[in-house]
């Protein structure tokens, strides 16, 4: 049985995919997006203990040089994850397949499906496949929210058991895309045609930053590419202003897009052919 690197369940949610739907975070990320909201989801915990002495509800404790996490004593009041300087977090939980099974069951019947978001979610292919294979047993649905970082066509078994993804391109032009992440975008695009060709790209997002890169050119391609497959199921284009929570103090002076900007993003889509377009 497989087992991840759990850093929060939210037992409903509305905005992770269709419905009602628990969204589970797992911990880790092999992108660097310079916008991003939860910066500590990126890395796994290096117990360097600099969090320790700053909790004020002595909910972390070093064991054998492991920080200890007491979800029981947390007060949620985030030194933890100020002070870090490693991307990471102490208030991780590992958990298996079957008890992450288990936490789901207990939003059943108020729950439509699951949704497994991140850090990057696919680093852990095989317990999602095992959670997602318990899920369908019961008649729940099942979403991925990726970067699109490994290549879905290497993953058939997960795909199986999967009922859609909810794919970033952070941006089209790979020069771009590493200026934003620090990772190239190649595996990303083949994945967005792949997906659709499936039926199974339920929505691709882009966060707009007009300072970081051109988002025009990154709407207007995308749609492109994308259009041909709407033939065969709906895409939801969900375009994303830039906003600074949550953003890390060196990357907080981006300018949000003006809501012209947005409506311009919004043209383009609907120029290429996409109808299903939210802008938030
Ligand atoms: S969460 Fe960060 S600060 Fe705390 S022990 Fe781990 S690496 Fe160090
Ligand atoms: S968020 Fe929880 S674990 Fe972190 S410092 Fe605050 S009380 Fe301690």
């Amino acid at each position: 049985m497989y087992s991840a690197d759990i850093n929060k369940i939210i037992p409903f949610s509305s905005v992770d995919g269709p419905g009602n739907r628990t969204a589970i975070f797992l911990q880790g990320c092999n992108f660097n997006c310079k916008y991003c909201h939860n910066p500590e989801t990126r890395n796994l915990c290096i117990n360097c203990m600099d969090c320790v002495p700053v909790c004020p509800a002595a909910a972390l404790s070093d064991k054998d040089g492991k920080v200890i996490f007491a979800a029981e004593k947390c007060i949620a009041c985030d030194n933890c994850i100020k002070v870090c300087k490693h991307g990471a977090t102490p208030r991780i939980v590992r958990m298996t397949s079957k008890e992450t099974f288990e936490k789901i069951c207990e939003n059943v019947p108020f729950i439509r499906g699951v949704t497994f978001s991140g850090g990057e979610c696919t680093l852990y292919p095989d317990f999602m496949r095992e959670v997602f294979v318990l899920c369908k047993q019961i008649g729940l649905g099942t979403m991925i929210d990726s970067n699109g970082s490994i290549d879905f066509k290497n993953f058939s078994d997960l795909l199986e058991v999967c009922d859609g993804v909810m794919l970033d391109i952070k941006a089209y032009d790979y020069n771009e895309h590493i200026k934003v992440t620090d990772v190239g975008n190649d595996i990303v695009l083949k994945n967005a045609k792949y997906l659709a060709g499936m039926g199974k790209l339920f929505e691709v997002r882009t966060v707009v930053v007009p300072e970081l890169f051109d988002f025009r050119k990154t709407v207007d391609n995308v749609s492109k590419e994308l259009a041909p497959f709407l033939k065969i199921s709906n895409i939801r284009y969900k375009i994303i202003s830039y906003r600074k929570n949550g953003v890390r103090k060196e990357y907080r002076d981006y300018k949000s897009p003006t809501n012209e900007e947005m409506n311009e993003a919004r043209e383009i889509a609907i120029k290429n052919g996409f109808s299903d377009i939210v802008l938030i």
